[in-house]
């Protein structure tokens, strides 16, 4: 059983609770932007105080890695507004909503930060543990946010796809935070598949030595004939190099529009690479 309550976070129980409409889980991040105190002390104090009429699930800090709870995972928060008559705040079976404590500009140790993802995001590592054992996606839907605007996603996507949404995506809503958020799934980012060659290397020069035996050399073979440059006599041992293979790759590289000497035996890389010899 998935915890409700963030182990190791400060626990705010201030009731009011409300039951999840159910569908698939998601997140929902904020940023508190707060023009007077940037502390997570002023902020966590604020959700347990004159503002649990909006206060979310989480109150996170990204400087110091402190974390307030406010409502158990499976209740709905209220810091979103509804989209006509869906609440938004009941979407989902779970619907964490994490107020980052960070305000756009706001200096830290003498340093300005624009964005949440300038910061060391030190209370992500275990909030996410702890979506991730609710069994929340971890993709943005909607995309992850790349600025500080509306960014509103469709009601059917709202309704339908888990996963994080920012303040800025959901519908029905006006606040443009949290802004960047950084690569929150790290190591998770889909790398590009390894493409294996099509085509044979250039072995080298040296390589095309008469005699050697090669399942190269009849692959080449094949690719000269195809070309109509083949010179072979004959089709026997077609894995080793020999006279009918420097005939016909000289015909190629004729083909390929070289003469005299640059016409001659070995293979060069510019004619062996546009002749394509598939993998072997
Ligand atoms: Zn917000």
């Amino acid at each position: 059983m998935a915890e409700m309550w963030l182990p190791g976070a400060t626990r705010y129980n201030i009731g009011n609770t409300g039951t999840m409409n159910g569908g698939p889980a998601r997140v929902t991040h904020h940023a508190t932007s707060n023009t007077t105190d940037w502390t997570f002390k002023n902020e966590s104090a604020y959700f347990n105080g004159g503002g649990r009429g909006v206060a979310p699930h989480l109150v996170a800090d990204p400087f110091t890695g402190q974390i307030a709870q406010y409502f158990p995972a499976n209740s709905r928060a209220l810091a979103l507004q509804n989209a006509n008559d869906v609440r938004t705040n009941r979407t989902g079976k779970y619907n964490i909503q994490i107020e980052w404590v960070f305000t756009k500009g706001e200096v830290v140790n003498g340093k300005k930060y624009t964005n949440l993802a300038d910061t060391p995001m030190k209370a992500w590592p275990t909030i996410r543990a702890w979506l991730k054992s609710l069994g929340i996606a971890e993709t943005f839907p909607g995309g992850a946010p790349q600025s500080w605007a509306r960014d509103t996603v469709s009601l059917d996507m709202w309704l339908k796809q888990g996963g994080h949404y920012t303040h800025a995506q959901v519908p029905g809503n006006s606040h443009v935070d949290p802004g960047p958020l950084g690569n929150l799934f790290g190591g998770s980012t889909p790398k590009p598949p390894v493409t294996v060659p099509t085509y044979e290397p250039f072995p080298g020069a040296g390589w095309f030595s008469m005699g050697r035996r090669s399942p190269i050399v009849a692959a080449m073979h094949d690719r000269l004939v195809a070309e109509g440059c083949g010179k072979y006599k004959s089709s026997l041992d077609k894995d080793v190099i020999g006279s009918g293979d420097k005939a016909s790759y000289e015909a190629w590289q004729r083909k390929c529009g070289y003469t005299g000497a640059a016409a001659q035996w070995p293979p060069g890389k510019t004619t062996w690479d546009r002749l394509k010899v598939p993998n072997v």
